[in-house]
């Protein structure tokens, strides 16, 4: 099943007297399930595509199909509650609220929706149950950055954008992280999205879509995709 149909998107930064053709006649489909990486220079269009997929920007022309919903339609009001109800982000930053230990920085938004995933299934699934009363400051930032990940997923989202979430980590925590990140895809179901320049994403990914100055150059299928990695915490 299809859950997202992308056609010919393109997105114009207006800025003083020049324009900046950040997407330039994307387009794609993403299959319900389905692992995809995002890869290019900085620049080439990544964040703003995955900032249009998830309803936080809007395209100047083309579309963006969730199911079949026109996102690239919707009012203002409808793509916010796209975006409450279906997506979940992770961020390079980690955005936690220092003062909340780990499962209240998880709590805190599963008033969200009408069915959020058990607080304490969610911290578990990030290998976070030792550290649940701890608060973002005595976590390292592997550790707060799986926090943010739990946040993300206990609403259930249909999908889950990542836009460079290991770009503040080593190299080892970061493939820890987007080990976290293939589970969540292949035990939830979760279609993941995911900006990352951490070379361990390349045997999780289904596809590999390569951008270059706002165009999709490439994608690469994953015939040898691995199994998600056992994980002892
Ligand atoms: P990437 O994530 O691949 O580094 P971006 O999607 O952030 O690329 O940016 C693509 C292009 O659009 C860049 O030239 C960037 O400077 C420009 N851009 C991104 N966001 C804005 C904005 N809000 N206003 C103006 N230009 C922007
Ligand atoms: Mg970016």
């Amino acid at each position: 099943m299809k859950v997202f149909t992308i056609r010919n998107l393109c997105k114009t930064y207006h800025t003083g007297e020049v324009d900046v053709h950040a997407l330039r006649d994307v387009s794609l489909d993403v299959d319900s399930g389905e692992f995809i990486v995002l890869l290019g220079p900085s620049g080439s269009g990544k964040s703003t595509l995955l900032n249009i997929i998830g309803g936080l920007d809007v395209p100047s022309s083309g579309q963006v199909l969730f199911g079949d919903q026109d996102l690239s339609a919707a009012s203002e009001s409808a793509l916010t509650a796209y975006r409450r109800r279906h997506v979940g982000f992770v961020f390079q930053f980690y955005n936690l609220i220092p003062s909340l230990t780990v499962r209240e920085n998880v709590a805190l938004v599963t008033d969200i929706v009408s069915d959020p995933m058990p607080v304490d299934e969610a911290v578990d699934r990030v290998g976070l149950t030792p550290r649940r009363d701890h608060f973002p400051a005595q976590l390292s930032g592997g550790e707060q950055q799986r926090v943010a990940i739990a946040r993300a997923i206990v609403k259930r989202p249909a999908v889950l954008l990542c836009d460079e979430p290991t770009g503040a980590l080593d190299y080892e925590t970061g493939k820890l992280v987007l080990d976290v990140i293939e589970r969540i895809n292949v035990e939830l179901a979760t279609t993941a999205i995911v900006i990352t320049h951490n070379a361990a994403i390349a045997g999780m990914a289904d596809r590999v879509v390569r951008l270059g100055d706002g165009r999709i150059l490439g994608i690469e299928n994953n015939a040898h995709k691995l199994r998600p990695a056992e994980l002892s915490w």
